[in-house]
Protein backbone atom coordinates (compact mmCIF):
# COMPACT_ATOMS: atom_id res chain seq x y z
CA UNK A 1 0.00 0.00 0.00
CA UNK A 2 1.07 3.31 -0.74
CA UNK A 3 1.79 6.02 1.81
CA UNK A 4 -1.18 8.31 1.47
CA UNK A 5 -0.60 12.20 0.94
CA UNK A 6 -2.08 12.60 4.20
CA UNK A 7 0.79 10.91 5.45
CA UNK A 8 3.14 12.93 3.37
CA UNK A 9 1.44 16.25 4.43
CA UNK A 10 1.91 14.99 7.71
CA UNK A 11 5.49 14.38 8.05
CA UNK A 12 6.30 17.58 6.37
CA UNK A 13 4.32 19.57 8.90
CA UNK A 14 6.14 17.76 11.55
CA UNK A 15 9.34 18.26 10.33
CA UNK A 16 8.79 21.92 9.65
CA UNK A 17 7.44 21.93 13.57
CA UNK A 18 10.25 20.13 15.14
CA UNK A 19 8.50 17.51 17.40
CA UNK A 20 10.50 15.45 19.81
CA UNK A 21 7.80 13.04 21.18
CA UNK A 22 5.33 12.60 17.92
CA UNK A 23 5.93 10.91 14.48
CA UNK A 24 3.96 9.95 11.85
CA UNK A 25 4.57 6.70 10.52
CA UNK A 26 3.67 4.84 6.74
CA UNK A 27 3.02 1.40 9.28
CA UNK A 28 2.49 -2.12 7.11
CA UNK A 29 0.62 -3.96 9.96
CA UNK A 30 -1.57 -1.18 11.20
CA UNK A 31 -2.28 -0.54 7.50
CA UNK A 32 -2.01 2.60 6.78
CA UNK A 33 -1.21 6.30 8.39
CA UNK A 34 -0.25 5.40 12.45
CA UNK A 35 0.99 8.55 14.83
CA UNK A 36 3.71 7.29 17.04
CA UNK A 37 4.48 8.33 20.82
CA UNK A 38 8.10 8.03 21.31
CA UNK A 39 9.31 8.22 25.58
CA UNK A 40 12.33 7.71 24.02
CA UNK A 41 13.89 10.10 21.72
CA UNK A 42 17.61 9.21 23.16
CA UNK A 43 17.44 6.13 21.78
CA UNK A 44 17.91 3.88 24.85
CA UNK A 45 15.63 0.76 24.82
CA UNK A 46 16.15 -2.57 27.70
CA UNK A 47 16.40 -4.94 24.46
CA UNK A 48 18.66 -4.86 21.46
CA UNK A 49 17.00 -6.40 18.63
CA UNK A 50 19.34 -8.25 15.46
CA UNK A 51 16.57 -6.26 13.41
CA UNK A 52 16.01 -2.91 15.47
CA UNK A 53 15.70 -0.06 13.27
CA UNK A 54 16.62 2.63 15.87
CA UNK A 55 20.16 4.17 15.26
CA UNK A 56 22.37 4.33 17.63
CA UNK A 57 20.39 2.02 19.92
CA UNK A 58 21.67 1.98 23.10
CA UNK A 59 21.01 0.13 27.22
CA UNK A 60 20.38 2.96 29.46
CA UNK A 61 17.62 4.60 31.44
CA UNK A 62 14.51 6.01 30.28
CA UNK A 63 14.65 10.06 29.68
CA UNK A 64 12.45 12.67 31.61
CA UNK A 65 9.47 13.11 28.80
CA UNK A 66 8.35 17.05 28.99
CA UNK A 67 4.43 15.63 29.32
CA UNK A 68 3.36 19.16 28.27
CA UNK A 69 5.49 19.31 25.61
CA UNK A 70 4.35 16.03 24.29
CA UNK A 71 0.33 16.77 24.83
CA UNK A 72 0.58 19.95 22.95
CA UNK A 73 2.75 18.37 20.23
CA UNK A 74 -0.46 15.41 20.25
CA UNK A 75 -2.74 17.86 19.90
CA UNK A 76 -1.21 19.85 16.84
CA UNK A 77 -1.09 16.98 14.93
CA UNK A 78 -4.60 15.86 15.74
CA UNK A 79 -5.60 19.61 14.88
CA UNK A 80 -3.91 19.41 11.94
CA UNK A 81 -5.08 15.99 11.01
CA UNK A 82 -8.74 17.25 11.57
CA UNK A 83 -8.22 19.67 8.97
CA UNK A 84 -6.86 18.10 6.50
CA UNK A 85 -8.81 14.68 6.56
CA UNK A 86 -11.95 16.10 4.98
CA UNK A 87 -13.57 15.22 3.44
CA UNK A 88 -12.93 11.75 5.42
CA UNK A 89 -13.15 11.63 8.98
CA UNK A 90 -9.78 10.97 11.37
CA UNK A 91 -11.67 7.74 11.77
CA UNK A 92 -11.43 6.79 8.31
CA UNK A 93 -7.45 7.53 7.92
CA UNK A 94 -5.31 7.36 10.55
CA UNK A 95 -5.65 3.92 12.30
CA UNK A 96 -4.00 4.63 15.27
CA UNK A 97 -2.08 6.05 18.38
CA UNK A 98 0.52 4.17 19.16
CA UNK A 99 3.17 3.81 21.90
CA UNK A 100 6.06 2.80 19.98
CA UNK A 101 9.25 4.87 19.14
CA UNK A 102 13.00 4.23 19.53
CA UNK A 103 12.61 2.15 22.95
CA UNK A 104 10.48 0.61 24.99
CA UNK A 105 7.44 2.48 26.21
CA UNK A 106 6.55 0.46 29.50
CA UNK A 107 10.05 1.23 30.98
CA UNK A 108 9.39 4.98 31.07
CA UNK A 109 8.14 5.84 34.51
CA UNK A 110 5.94 8.20 32.71
CA UNK A 111 4.09 6.15 30.39
CA UNK A 112 1.04 5.47 32.36
CA UNK A 113 0.89 9.85 33.64
CA UNK A 114 1.31 10.13 29.17
CA UNK A 115 -1.13 7.40 28.55
CA UNK A 116 -4.36 9.01 31.18
CA UNK A 117 -3.13 12.40 29.11
CA UNK A 118 -3.71 11.21 26.35
CA UNK A 119 -7.02 9.18 27.04
CA UNK A 120 -8.08 13.36 28.42
CA UNK A 121 -7.27 14.76 25.02
CA UNK A 122 -9.28 11.66 23.41
CA UNK A 123 -12.43 12.27 25.55
CA UNK A 124 -12.74 15.90 24.50
CA UNK A 125 -13.25 14.87 20.90
CA UNK A 126 -16.29 13.43 18.89
CA UNK A 127 -15.83 10.18 18.34
CA UNK A 128 -14.98 10.41 14.62
CA UNK A 129 -12.14 13.24 15.14
CA UNK A 130 -9.83 10.80 16.72
CA UNK A 131 -7.58 7.76 15.29
CA UNK A 132 -9.31 4.39 14.93
CA UNK A 133 -7.44 2.81 17.67
CA UNK A 134 -5.06 3.11 20.92
CA UNK A 135 -2.33 1.03 20.68
CA UNK A 136 0.59 -0.14 22.93
CA UNK A 137 3.65 -1.93 21.06
CA UNK A 138 5.39 -3.65 23.48
CA UNK A 139 8.55 -6.06 23.93
CA UNK A 140 6.09 -7.07 27.46
CA UNK A 141 9.55 -7.38 29.63
CA UNK A 142 7.64 -4.68 32.03
CA UNK A 143 4.34 -6.78 32.48
CA UNK A 144 5.39 -7.92 36.23
CA UNK A 145 4.85 -4.43 37.54
CA UNK A 146 1.76 -3.53 38.90
CA UNK A 147 1.92 0.31 37.43
CA UNK A 148 1.87 -1.38 33.83
CA UNK A 149 -0.85 -3.42 34.50
CA UNK A 150 -2.96 -1.10 35.81
CA UNK A 151 -2.37 1.27 32.66
CA UNK A 152 -2.78 -1.97 30.11
CA UNK A 153 -6.45 -2.15 32.06
CA UNK A 154 -6.91 1.77 31.20
CA UNK A 155 -5.96 0.98 27.82
CA UNK A 156 -8.67 -2.16 27.84
CA UNK A 157 -11.21 0.19 28.99
CA UNK A 158 -10.94 2.50 26.04
CA UNK A 159 -10.91 -0.45 23.47
CA UNK A 160 -7.08 -0.02 23.11
CA UNK A 161 -5.19 -3.36 22.36
CA UNK A 162 -1.62 -4.33 22.86
CA UNK A 163 0.84 -5.82 20.48
CA UNK A 164 2.82 -8.06 22.75
CA UNK A 165 6.56 -9.19 21.26
CA UNK A 166 7.73 -13.01 21.11
CA UNK A 167 10.26 -13.97 18.33
CA UNK A 168 11.69 -16.78 19.99
CA UNK A 169 10.81 -20.77 20.52
CA UNK A 170 13.54 -20.83 22.98
CA UNK A 171 15.83 -19.38 25.55
CA UNK A 172 18.69 -19.13 23.07
CA UNK A 173 16.70 -17.40 20.33
CA UNK A 174 15.43 -15.00 22.89
CA UNK A 175 19.50 -14.01 23.40
CA UNK A 176 20.21 -14.19 19.35
CA UNK A 177 17.45 -12.14 18.34
CA UNK A 178 16.44 -9.95 21.05
CA UNK A 179 19.85 -9.92 23.15
CA UNK A 180 18.12 -10.51 26.48
CA UNK A 181 18.90 -12.92 28.95
CA UNK A 182 15.10 -13.32 29.83
CA UNK A 183 13.96 -16.90 29.72
CA UNK A 184 10.99 -17.64 27.60
CA UNK A 185 9.01 -19.26 29.94
CA UNK A 186 8.87 -16.20 32.28
CA UNK A 187 8.23 -14.08 29.09
CA UNK A 188 5.16 -16.30 27.81
CA UNK A 189 4.01 -15.77 31.55
CA UNK A 190 3.99 -12.02 31.34
CA UNK A 191 2.19 -12.85 28.01
CA UNK A 192 -0.29 -14.56 29.88
CA UNK A 193 -1.00 -11.82 32.18
CA UNK A 194 -1.07 -8.87 29.37
CA UNK A 195 -4.06 -10.98 27.43
CA UNK A 196 -5.77 -11.17 31.20
CA UNK A 197 -6.09 -7.39 30.98
CA UNK A 198 -6.02 -6.15 27.61
CA UNK A 199 -6.72 -7.54 23.99
CA UNK A 200 -3.42 -8.63 22.57
CA UNK A 201 -2.22 -9.69 19.71
CA UNK A 202 1.74 -11.32 19.38
CA UNK A 203 3.88 -9.99 17.04
CA UNK A 204 6.22 -11.68 15.70
CA UNK A 205 9.44 -11.07 13.07
CA UNK A 206 10.44 -13.75 11.24
CA UNK A 207 14.13 -13.18 10.48
CA UNK A 208 16.27 -15.22 8.37
CA UNK A 209 20.27 -14.62 8.93
CA UNK A 210 23.24 -16.73 8.10
CA UNK A 211 25.34 -19.05 11.00
CA UNK A 212 28.31 -20.19 10.24
CA UNK A 213 27.81 -20.07 6.43
CA UNK A 214 23.86 -21.81 6.74
CA UNK A 215 20.63 -20.01 7.19
CA UNK A 216 18.78 -20.23 10.02
CA UNK A 217 15.23 -19.22 10.36
CA UNK A 218 13.68 -18.38 13.95
CA UNK A 219 11.57 -18.42 15.82
CA UNK A 220 11.69 -22.09 15.20
CA UNK A 221 8.33 -23.34 14.67
CA UNK A 222 8.12 -26.52 17.38
CA UNK A 223 9.17 -24.30 20.19
CA UNK A 224 7.02 -20.97 18.82
CA UNK A 225 3.79 -23.15 18.30
CA UNK A 226 4.43 -25.24 21.61
CA UNK A 227 4.94 -21.28 23.26
CA UNK A 228 1.84 -20.42 22.08
CA UNK A 229 -0.41 -23.87 23.13
CA UNK A 230 -1.42 -22.04 26.10
CA UNK A 231 -2.70 -18.46 25.33
CA UNK A 232 -3.50 -19.48 21.58
CA UNK A 233 -7.45 -19.07 22.88
CA UNK A 234 -6.15 -15.90 24.96
CA UNK A 235 -4.75 -14.06 22.03
CA UNK A 236 -6.65 -12.02 18.94
CA UNK A 237 -4.30 -13.03 17.06
CA UNK A 238 -0.56 -13.27 15.43
CA UNK A 239 1.08 -10.55 13.50
CA UNK A 240 3.96 -11.93 11.36
CA UNK A 241 6.12 -10.11 8.96
CA UNK A 242 9.73 -9.75 7.47
CA UNK A 243 12.30 -7.60 7.90
CA UNK A 244 11.34 -4.57 5.38
CA UNK A 245 13.63 -2.17 6.56
CA UNK A 246 17.25 -1.93 7.11
CA UNK A 247 18.56 -2.80 10.59
CA UNK A 248 20.83 -0.53 12.38
CA UNK A 249 21.65 -2.82 14.74
CA UNK A 250 23.03 -6.13 11.63
CA UNK A 251 26.88 -5.37 12.00
CA UNK A 252 28.05 -8.60 10.77
CA UNK A 253 25.79 -8.18 7.77
CA UNK A 254 23.99 -11.57 8.90
CA UNK A 255 20.04 -10.60 7.68
CA UNK A 256 18.49 -11.87 5.07
CA UNK A 257 15.44 -11.29 3.45
CA UNK A 258 12.44 -13.51 4.57
CA UNK A 259 10.92 -14.80 1.58
CA UNK A 260 7.10 -14.32 0.87
CA UNK A 261 7.30 -18.74 0.79
CA UNK A 262 8.80 -18.99 4.28
CA UNK A 263 6.56 -16.48 6.09
CA UNK A 264 3.64 -18.48 4.19
CA UNK A 265 4.66 -21.67 5.72
CA UNK A 266 5.14 -19.90 8.67
CA UNK A 267 1.09 -18.57 8.69
CA UNK A 268 -0.11 -22.26 7.45
CA UNK A 269 1.32 -24.15 10.36
CA UNK A 270 0.15 -21.41 12.76
CA UNK A 271 -3.56 -21.58 11.80
CA UNK A 272 -3.32 -24.99 12.26
CA UNK A 273 -3.45 -24.44 15.84
CA UNK A 274 -6.69 -22.28 15.62
CA UNK A 275 -5.38 -18.58 15.69
CA UNK A 276 -5.62 -15.66 13.22
CA UNK A 277 -2.63 -15.31 11.29
CA UNK A 278 -1.73 -11.81 9.52
CA UNK A 279 1.07 -12.05 7.35
CA UNK A 280 3.13 -8.41 6.08
CA UNK A 281 6.05 -9.28 3.72
S1 LIG B 1 12.32 -3.89 21.80
FE1 LIG B 1 11.85 -2.60 20.01
S2 LIG B 1 13.03 -0.67 20.33
FE2 LIG B 1 13.85 -2.24 21.75
S3 LIG B 1 15.58 -3.11 20.62
FE3 LIG B 1 13.78 -4.43 20.22
S4 LIG B 1 12.90 -3.60 18.30
FE4 LIG B 1 14.31 -2.02 19.10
Amino acid sequence: MEPSPLFKGLTAYAASQGWQYIYPVWSRRAQGLSIGINLHPNHCCNWHCLYCQVPGLQRGPSPTIDGPQLMQELKDCLDWLSQHCAPQTMQDCVQDIAFAGDGEPTTSPQFIEILHSLIQLLQQRPLQDRPAHVRLITNGSQLQHAHVQHALKRLNEIGGEVWFKLDAGTDAEMLAINDTHLPLSLHLQRLQTCCTLCTTWVQTAVVSRTVEGKLVTTPSLAGYQEALLTERGAISGILLYGIARPSQQDHQGCLQTTSTVMLEHYAEELRTLGVCVRVFE
